[in-house]
């Protein structure tokens, strides 16, 4: 027969820590304290199968009223206490606690069992009226918004009890809850539920079993609440989980001088040193801590001496008003501490705990695996292998990808950004900080920066022809895009700190100033981006770069001196050993290549050439090229991009020293190199010797209603093969140059934007001759692999055609989420963000693979190639790469390496370390 309830308390327990699917979080760790003869207050937990049973039936599931009936009475035996009774009444707490932590989502009522009767019982037995009644209040207003259904729906609605309270208070002259006589406070108990009985049309319960099925079925049912389900999407939580409800003996902290609660961690959660850490409050409930209403105090006497010297207390004031735990209750504390040495050798990790003392007993109410800045999860990591704690594979799983971001980006003191005003809040794009001067041009802001200021470039949105702005600016800014917008992946393969689709700025180029709301903001004043957060401030908050940059980058700090570089390595060497996907990086400079080398990149898995075009003069030479009306005229104008190409693949070439260089043929609508304003068109028209009016036409004639799905990627290749000729020649000569200084090459050419075998065919083609005539003119050869993009859903169809010809894959998982989806990466701006407000979609699909759908494509195309060609080497190079979640989805299906911008390749490395360790 189905268990539903589940016993804990006084060193025994039904439940174990791994049972959290039945007992949620927080039940398991209940049931697994009670079993290390930790004490926690004795109860039960009622199992998540009840929710999944009452949200589809609308009822409870037979035998569970006999079974808590049961519980309970093992529970007050225990605790030598009676529900109800009126003599000695035992008090308890319901509490939700799912199988994933989703803090305060859900609802729980303290205090239950109180009446009018039994508050008597509470008052002889603690001997304080004042305390009872304050209980008392506290109960049933909690009962009366969580059950009875009158907790405000909205921020601004106010709280009726609130009300009530504040009109209490008036009329008393006072204006502190602690003032509040115990007359006050009963007379406050009638006041809610004369309330309650006008409002609900029902009475506030008295019986104590009837608070109790009603309190069970209120936690059970917030799991459907709003905020919950919303939680839950965004956290990928199954909304038929379900939570669990414990039911526990309340201990009380606020019962005098004798008693205290407090939250601790094991370790430091923002540094990750090996230090107990944690605060309490004496004479207070958990919520007082939580709610910041009095100044906690330290646990351990050097946190409580760090803390009063950072807030300039004198050492006998700090004693008198502030002293720790360790010298105020030294027998606890130190039962405290062997708790979380336990706890951590147990768990094999940093908890979380919670605890009360009362009457000088310590009880335990919570442990959990504790959340931590990135920095802090890195330490812990390496340190816990390091002292003999945990395993390297623990240690691997144990830090989110994403946590290393934080080691890499420049930071805002803390403090500047606290006091600075807040702006307005973007996508977080390009993560990290900084500060600079508002410029609304790319020109302007290389200009800028050259005379040595610190720019942010603000744009509507970024195109190409900002790209050399983009480099110069500290920050970018825009109004309009997504997370694959041109800004945002342009400034995360740069490392660039940059704010997208800012939707409340009103740019205005021509007045040269931002609105927002009512605020104005204009060139040249200071702005400060979190790129972390997407935050927005007005006014100039101080940076500086990362530990981890100083070394790899800077060489401003040897790798001996930096302790946060040293772990970092050494986890990402760790990663190394247990991942079997390639991690490749997204990059088209030598400066970036330098840097993916440095962060562990083992080749390019793309190289945009067109991002080439705009660095120098050449683009007069790819302008003269796209206005060139004949083949010949084009020609003329590519030999002049020529030599600049060589150029730039043999300094890429050199800078991979050997590694696998993934060059993609020239991919975009060629409109986007063509100049729109009138001054930069007249200007083109005098280096052309043509008339602006020409200039204008040719423009004109150029523009698509559609250019992502119009002439672009191996169509241009295919009208103009001049193209692909002038490209092919450029990284055979490149490579042969390299070669003759004694570096080794191995380029990889790759075709976009396939959706015929024949487009393929016809492109290879011209490669192949190329290179051919190339190497024959040298008189050498090399070896070079030839393949495609798969970004359409026609060419993930005919896969295994494809595979037929082309020696590779590499995913576009950009073009083909937009083509599969049928939304416009540029414009997704416009809607998107309110899909993922109302969680129409879960997430982001350019960030995140949307596995359901475009994963289908992925794993289809994958097969169909391999089918064809067993070794087809299969990678993917949209952003999505660098995605730990999508990089899991990528492991199981098999492919051979992920590419992603520099930046996150310590990331992918650390997700595909870990998609392999959860595949064993
Ligand atoms: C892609 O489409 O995923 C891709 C990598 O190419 P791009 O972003 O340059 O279109
Ligand atoms: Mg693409």
């Amino acid at each position: 027969m189905a268990k539903y309830v589940y016993f804990f308390g006084d060193g025994q327990a039904d439940g174990r820590a791994d049972m959290k699917e039945l007992l949620g979080g927080k039940g398991a760790n209940l049931a697994e304290m009670a079993l290390l003869g930790i004490p926690v207050p004795p109860g039960f937990t009622i199992t998540t199968e009840v929710c999944t049973y009452f949200q589809r039936e609308h009822s409870d599931p037979p035998g569970l009223e006999r079974e808590l009936l049961e519980h309970l009475k093992r529970v007050e035996r225990l605790a030598g206490t009676e529900f109800g009774s009126v003599e000695n009444p035992l008090l308890v707490s319901v509490r939700s606690g799912a199988r994933a932590s989703m803090p305060g989502m859900m609802d729980s009522v303290l205090n239950l069992g109180l009446n009018d009767r039994t508050v008597e019982g509470l008052i002889k037995r603690s001997g304080d009226a004042r305390f009872a009644y304050d209980s008392y209040r506290r109960f049933v207003a909690m009962y009366g918004d969580v059950v009875m259904g009158l907790k405000p729906q909205s921020k601004d609605a106010e709280d009726p009890f609130e009300v009530l309270m504040d009109r209490r208070k008036k009329m008393r002259g006072v204006t502190d809850d602690v003032d509040m006589t115990v007359e006050d406070l009963r007379g406050l108990v009638s006041d809610f539920k004369a309330m309650i009985r006008e409002r609900m049309g029902q009475s506030f319960p008295e019986d104590p079993m009837e608070q109790l099925w009603g309190a069970i079925r209120a936690v059970f049912n917030s799991w459907r609440n709003p905020r919950a389900e919303a939680y839950r999407r965004l956290n990928r939580i199954p909304d038929d989980w379900g939570t669990a409800v414990n039911v526990q003996v309340m201990v009380f902290g606020n019962l005098g001088e004798r008693c205290a609660t407090g939250v601790a961690f094991t370790r430091d959660p923002a540094t990750g040193k090996k230090e107990f850490y944690g605060e309490f409050l004496v004479n207070a409930q958990g919520e007082d801590v939580v709610a910041g209403t009095r100044t906690p105090q330290q646990i351990t006497l050097a946190g409580s001496q760090r803390w009063a010297q950072n807030h300039s207390i004198a050492e006998d004031e700090r004693k008198k008003r502030f002293s720790s735990l360790e010298e105020f209750m030294p027998d606890e504390y130190h039962q405290l501490t062997d708790i979380a040495e336990t706890l951590e050798k147990h768990y094999h990790d940093m908890n979380d705990i919670e605890f009360t003392i009362q009457d000088g007993k310590l009880w335990m109410l919570q442990c959990r695996i504790g959340k931590r800045t990135g920095q802090a999860a890195v330490r812990m990591a390496v340190e816990m292998v390091e002292e003999g704690l945990i395993t390297k594979e623990q240690a691997l799983l144990q830090v989110e990808p994403d946590a290393l971001n934080q080691l890499l980006r420049p930071v805002f003191d803390p403090q500047e950004k606290e006091q600075a005003t807040r702006l307005a809040r973007g996508l977080n794009a390009g993560p990290g900080a900084a500060a600079g001067q508002i410029v609304f041009n790319a020109p302007d802001a290389q200009e800028r920066t050259a005379r040595g200021e610190r720019v942010i470039l603000v744009r509507i949105e970024t195109s190409p022809e900002d790209i050399k702005g983009m480099n110069a600016a500290e920050g970018i800014l825009t109004a309009r895009g997504g997370m694959t917008s041109h800004a945002a992946l342009v400034a995360r393969q740069m490392g660039k700190v940059c704010v997208a689709g800012c939707s409340a700025l009103e740019i205005d180029y021509a007045k040269r100033r931002i609105q927002v709301k009512d605020r104005t903001v204009k060139e040249g004043d200071w702005i400060s981006l979190d790129g972390t957060t997407g935050d927005v401030y007005e006014g100039q908050i101080s940076t500086r770069p990362s530990e981890v940059l100083q070394v790899l980058f800077d060489g401003t700090l040897k790798p001996e001196d930096a302790p946060v570089y040293q772990r970092f390595a050494k986890l990402l060497s760790w990663a190394d050993e247990f991942r079997s996907l390639g991690v490749r990086a997204n990059a088209d400079q030598p400066d970036q290549c330098e840097k993916a080398v440095a962060f562990g990149a083992e080749g390019i898995g793309l190289c945009r050439t067109e991002h080439m075009f705009f660095q120098g003069n050449r683009i007069d030479a790819v302008r003269e090229m796209i206005m060139a009306e004949t083949t010949d005229g084009r020609r003329k104008a590519l030999a002049k991009l020529l030599p600049y190409q060589r150029e730039d693949f043999a300094a890429i070439f050199r800078v991979m020293a050997g590694r696998s260089v993934t060059i993609r043929m020239l991919d975009p609508p060629l409109h986007e190199f063509l100049p729109h304003d009138n001054k930069t068109q007249a200007d083109l028209a005098k280096k052309l010797g043509k008339t602006t009016e020409d200039v204008r036409a040719r423009v004109n004639s150029l523009a698509e209603a559609n250019p992502m799905l119009g002439h672009r990627g191996c169509r241009l290749g295919i009208v103009f093969p001049e193209i692909t000729e002038m490209q092919t020649t450029a990284i055979f000569q490149a490579a042969l140059k390299v070669i003759d200084e004694g570096i080794l090459v191995h380029p990889e050419i790759m075709i976009p934007l396939v959706g015929f075998v024949r487009e393929f065919e016809e492109q290879a083609r011209v490669v192949r001759h190329v290179a051919d005539e190339v190497m024959q003119k040298e008189g050498r050869r090399i070896e070079y692999l030839l393949g495609t993009m798969i970004e359409l859903p026609r060419a993930a169809l005919i896969a295994n055609d494809i595979a037929r010809v082309a020696q590779f894959f590499s995913f576009g998982t950009n073009d083909l989420t937009q083509t599969t989806l049928g939304v416009s990466r540029d414009d997704a701006g416009t809607f998107l963000p309110f899909y993922l407000d109302n969680i129409i979609v879960a997430h982001n699909p350019f960030q995140s693979l949307d596995v359901d759908g475009v994963g289908k494509l992925v794993r289809l195309g994958t097969e169909k190639g391999r089918h064809t060609r067993r070794d087809l080497k299969v990678g993917i190079c949209g952003e999505h790469g660098g995605d730990p979640h999508s990089i899991d989805f990528f492991h199981r299906v098999g492919l051979d390496y992920v590419s992603c911008s520099p930046f996150r390749v310590p990331i992918a490395r650390l997700a595909a370390a870990q998609a392999a360790l959860r595949g064993r």
